[in-house]
Order: structure tokens, then C-alpha cells, then sequence
């Protein structure tokens, strides 16, 4: 049995290990000749490193995660601590670790993991047809490839997905952007070992650790879609949106490096159940576009593959598998991109008096909340 693997990002590559733990062949096809992360980090929770470990990648887990061992908010004007805590009665909880890690790393290691030399890149699909036989992709080069099923973890833009669905999705501006990038640890501006977060006027300013002695940071502001901001005006653009922050922000403004921070427009989408057409799946993104406000866009892509792979296990029969796998996952990915959609409007002030209200919980907060809500999102994974 042979699997077409459309996208070699982590959606991509969690399903070819996974479904090679289970004997079926895959060809994997990335669009781009080299994958350049549109994210500077990622913090993959504790259900995405079961997945990772359970697909024999924790090793990669292990190298890149950094020690993220504590949590706290603190108020973005003055630097006031609202809420600080360990995060190792979680950790205790649900048996394993967060890890924050550079998404290059992740990337380069999941593919070195897998073999870069059974990638096919610069292979972008713009077509795919079924039959009774098997599938197959046509590739914009001209070229095209068959198999018995196709798994499309072809992002949040997909190519496939109106061929399963049957018709195209609007994508849903979230209100907000984000910067994102690495600065070495510079403990004037936050603990070495804790998730700091900066909040004040519906904005967000956040740093995690990650491995080699560096911060992910990243920056949320409300703003209207299709402003003339990029890279050469970062700098002035976030002195101009935190001004009158407290000095660690001032700091962190003066850190980074506009030549490695991303800027993005926050996008989600409406959620949709169906991810299976007879022999082809989404997976990824590609099912699931969420905003990244708790974290679990690659994780929910992890997940789906473990469970792609647990299907294949029960049943050989392409039908019946896939059908399994969409059965076991839309409602927990719907359930991930809704709670994540609530969140990002509760921190990015969609209604003030509820984020007022917010800030004033953190306040009060000792960490027993914070973590309960956590442990919830952690322990409905596949894994537990
Ligand atoms: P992608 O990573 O988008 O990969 C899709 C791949 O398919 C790409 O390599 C692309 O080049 C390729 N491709 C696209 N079109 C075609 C085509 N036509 N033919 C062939 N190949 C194609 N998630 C977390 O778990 N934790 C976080 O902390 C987190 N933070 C985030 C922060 C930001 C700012 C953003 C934007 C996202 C964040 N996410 C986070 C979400 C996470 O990045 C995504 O959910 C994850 O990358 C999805 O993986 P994927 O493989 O499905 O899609």
C-alpha cells in the first residue's frame, strides 16, 4: 500500500513516520525547493511531545525544548508581577514536559529524521483525481504521482481541500498581528526557566525559553488587515505600539533583529468536519487552521497523525481507516481552533471589560486555573 503525502511540514512528515510505523509506504511532495518557517518557534505542549515521543521523534523533543519550568503574567506598563508560578505540578499531572523550541530546528531535524532524500521538493500539487484504483496528484511542473490514498498536509492554504470538500473556505482575519522571533536570553527582561508574558490594552508581549541559551518572543497587537508594515519598519512600528511600556519591554524593543522577525496578519477559519473524500485526508492545518493563542496548531497536526497511524493498526482498508481517523479527530481539532478563538478575543480585547476582567482574575490567579485549563487541553489529546 502506497501513501501520497502532500507538504513535508510537520503535519506532513508526523504522518509519513507515523504510517511507516505501520508498513505503508510513503512519498512525501513539498512545494518549496527549501522550507522556511513562517514562525520563528513554536511551544509544542506536553500532548504534542507524547506524539512526538510516541512517534520515535523525542529525541528531537529532547534537544530543542527549553526549560520552560515556570509561568507568570506581569502587567505590560509596569512590569508589576501579576501572577507567577511553577509549572511542575502540571508537568507532574499529565506525565510530561512542555517544550518551547526553534521552529527551524524542528523542521531540519523532523526531516533529517525522516530522510530529506525521500522529500520530493518543489512539487506543488494543483489537482487530484480518485477512482476505484487509486489517486492521483497533478503537480504544476506537469508531473504527476499515484497512490493508493493521499494524506493532504498542505497548511492552511491548501490546494487539496476544495477537492474534498467540494468547494473553497474563507479564511477569518482574527483582529490581530503578531512578530515573532529569537534573541539570545537576556535575564533583565525575563527568568531563563519561565513563560513571561506582558499584558496590558488588549496587547500581548510574550518570551519563552528555548534551547541554546535563547527567548522566542513574540509581539500581539489589534490592528486592521493590509497594513503597510514589514520588516524594514519594525522597529519604529513596536516603539510606536509600546511606548509607554515598562523598561523590559523598552529592552526587548531594542533586542531583536528586524532582518529574522516575522510579521503575520492572524488568520483562523470557520470549522468544518469533513477531512475525508474516499481516499484522500486532510490533515494539519489543512483541516484545522487555528490561531496560535494556546498553542496547539502543530500539536492538533502531531496528533492527527497518531491517530491516522492507530487507525491503520485496527484496519487495513483505506476506506474504513480514514473514515476512523476523521471520525476520532474533527471534533477534538474543532474543539482546539474554538477554544483557541475565545482565547485570542478574551487576550486581544475584541469586548475591553472582559479583558479588564481577565486582568483583574490574573491578578488572583495562583496558578491552580491556569493550569487546570492546561491540563484539560493536554489530557484530551489521543494520548491522554
Ligand atoms: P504547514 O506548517 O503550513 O506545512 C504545510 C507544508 O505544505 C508547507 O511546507 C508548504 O510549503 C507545503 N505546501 C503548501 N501548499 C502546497 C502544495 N500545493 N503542494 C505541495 N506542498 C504544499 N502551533 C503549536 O502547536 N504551538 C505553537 O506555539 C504555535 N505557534 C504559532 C505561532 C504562529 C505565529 C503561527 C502562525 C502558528 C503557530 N502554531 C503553533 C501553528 C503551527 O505553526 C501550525 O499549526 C503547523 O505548522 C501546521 O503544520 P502543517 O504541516 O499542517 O502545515
Amino acid at each position: 500500500m502506497k501513501a501520497l503525502i502532500i507538504g513535508a511540514g510537520i503535519g506532513g512528515i508526523s504522518a509519513a513516520v507515523s504510517l511507516k510505523q505501520q508498513g505503508i509506504e510513503c512519498e512525501v511532495f513539498e512545494a518549496v525547493k527549501e522550507i522556511k518557517p513562517v514562525g520563528a518557534a513554536i511551544s509544542v505542549w506536553c500532548n504534542g511531545v507524547k506524539c512526538m515521543n510516541h512517534l520515535g521523534m523525542g529525541h528531537i523533543m529532547d534537544k530543542l525544548g527549553g526549560p520552560m519550568l515556570n509561568m507568570a503574567y506581569q502587567d505590560g506598563k509596569t512590569a508589576a508581577i501579576m501572577t507567577q508560578f511553577s509549572l511542575a505540578p502540571l508537568i507532574k499531572e499529565v506525565g510530561e514536559r512542555p517544550c518551547p523550541v526553534s521552529r527551524a530546528d524542528l523542521q531540519s531535524m523532523m526531516i533529517e529524521h525522516w530522510g530529506k532524500n525521500k522529500i520530493q521538493f518543489d512539487k506543488r500539487i494543483e489537482r487530484v483525481e480518485q477512482d476505484q484504483q487509486g489517486v492521483t496528484a497533478y503537480f504544476t511542473d506537469g508531473s504527476t504521482a499515484h497512490g493508493d490514498f493521499m494524506i493532504a498536509a498542505d497548511g492552511a492554504n491548501s490546494a487539496v481541500r476544495s477537492f474534498v470538500l467540494g468547494h473553497s473556505i474563507e479564511k477569518r482575519y482574527a483582529g490581530y498581528v503578531n512578530w515573532n522571533g529569537l534573541i539570545d536570553v537576556d535575564t533583565s527582561i525575563a527568568p531563563a526557566d519561565q513563560w513571561t508574558t506582558f499584558v496590558a490594552d488588549g496587547k500581548r508581549i510574550s518570551l519563552m525559553p528555548i534551547a541554546d541559551n535563547r527567548f522566542y518572543f513574540f509581539f500581539d497587537v489589534p490592528l486592521p488587515l493590509g497594513l503597510a508594515e514589514d520588516r524594514s519598519t519594525v522597529k519604529d512600528d513596536l516603539n510606536g505600539y509600546f511606548s509607554d511600556w515598562a523598561e523590559p519591554v523598552q529592552k526587548l524593543i531594542q533586542s531583536i533583529d528586524p532582518s529574522t522577525t516575522n510579521r503575520i496578519e492572524i488568520h483562523d477559519a470557520e470549522p468544518f468536519t469533513t477531512y475525508v473524500d474516499q481516499r484522500i485526508a486532510l490533515l494539519g492545518d489543512s483541516a484545522h487552521p487555528t490561531t496560535p493563542d494556546i498553542g496547539q496548531g502543530g500539536c492538533s497536526a502531531m496528533e492527527d497523525a497518531v491517530v491516522l497511524g492507530q487507525a491503520f493498526a485496527t484496519s487495513k482498508d483505506i476506506r474504513t481507516a480514514l473514515l476512523s481517523y476523521q471520525s476520532k479527530r474533527n471534533q477534538r481539532a474543532k474543539d482546539l481552533v474554538l477554544k483557541a478563538r475565545k482565547r485570542c478575543d478574551v487576550t486581544h480585547g475584541v469586548d475591553m471589560e472582559v479583558t479588564q476582567s481577565w486582568y483583574q482574575d490574573l491578578k488572583k490567579e495562583t496558578g491552580e486555573n491556569i493550569m487546570a485549563g492546561l491540563k484539560e487541553t493536554i489530557t484530551s489529546g489521543p494520548l491522554g
